[in-house]
C-alpha cells in the first residue's frame, strides 16, 4: 500500500500521514508540494492512492488530476478548502474518485480512502444488474443505457450498486453512507447529494426532473423500479 500526497501545506500532509498509518501501519507515504513534481512521482512510484490538493503553488490541482488520468487509473481523492459544488463536480468529471473539504475528520478520511481502495481492487466480480433499459456492470464501473456506455467513478458506482440492488426501496442516508464509506460521518448527506446530482446528470434525460433516481425528502434516495 503506497499513498502519494500532492499538497503544499505541511500540516495537512502530516495529518494525512498520521491517520493513514493508524489504519495501514505498513503504508508507504510519499508527498510532493508542487504539481509538476507530483506528476512525476505519480508515474514513477505507481501509488495505490493519490490525494491531490486543488490549490498548488505551480499549477491547478485540476490539471494534475487531468494529466494523471492520461496514464493511470489509480484511485484519486481531491482535497480542497473551497468545497463549492462546481469545483467538486468538475473534479469528479475529470476523473477523481472522491473529494474532501478541509478541514476533514479522521473518520471521514479513513472512510473515503477505504471506499475508493476497496472499489479499485481487482477481483470484484459482481454480476451485471439490469433494470429497465439499464445494464450496470459493477466490476467495470460502467453502465450501458440505450446502447450507450457511460463511465462511472468509484463512488458513483458504489451508490448506484446499492440503489439498483434495491429497486423501489428507499435507502436512508445512514445506510447509504455505511455501505459506501463504511461509516456515517458528518457531511455524508452533503456528499451523497453531490454524487446523486452527478449520477442524475449522467443518467437522467432531465436531471432536474429525475425519473430514475428519486429523492425521499429528508430520508434518502431510491431507484424508480417502474422505469
Ligand atoms: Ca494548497
Amino acid at each position: 500500500m503506497k499513498t502519494l500526497i500532492i499538497e503544499d501545506d505541511p500540516e495537512i500532509i502530516e495529518t494525512i500521514f498520521l491517520i493513514m498509518k493508524i489504519r495501514w501501519p505498513d503504508c508507504v507515504m510519499v508527498s510532493e508540494s508542487t504539481g509538476k513534481r507530483g506528476l512525476e512521482l505519480a508515474e514513477i512510484e505507481d501509488p495505490d492512492l493519490v490525494i491531490i490538493d486543488l490549490g498548488l503553488p505551480d499549477m491547478s490541482g485540476f490539471d494534475v488530476l487531468r494529466q494523471i488520468r492520461t496514464f493511470s487509473k489509480t484511485p484519486i481523492i481531491i482535497v480542497t478548502v473551497r468545497g463549492e459544488e462546481a469545483d467538486i463536480v468538475k473534479g469528479l468529471e475529470l476523473g477523481a474518485d472522491d473529494y474532501m473539504v478541509k478541514p476533514f475528520g479522521q473518520m471521514e478520511l479513513l472512510a473515503r480512502a477505504q471506499a475508493v481502495i476497496r472499489r479499485s481492487l481487482p477481483g470484484i466480480d459482481e454480476n451485471p444488474i439490469t433494470l429497465g433499459g439499464m445494464r450496470f456492470s459493477p466490476s467495470f464501473g460502467k453502465i450501458s443505457f440505450n446502447g450507450r456506455d457511460i463511465a462511472l467513478t468509484n463512488i458513483e458506482g458504489l451508490i448506484l450498486y446499492q440503489l439498483m440492488n434495491n429497486p423501489g426501496v428507499v435507502l436512508n442516508y445512514t445506510t447509504l453512507a455505511e455501505k459506501i464509506w463504511g461509516d456515517y460521518y458528518p457531511g455524508a448527506v452533503n456528499s451523497l447529494r453531490v454524487y446523486i446530482r452527478h449520477l442524475r446528470s449522467k443518467l437522467e434525460v432531465d436531471p432536474y426532473h429525475p425519473r430514475f433516481i428519486l429523492t425521499k425528502v429528508g430520508v434518502g434516495y431510491f431507484i424508480n423500479k417502474l422505469n
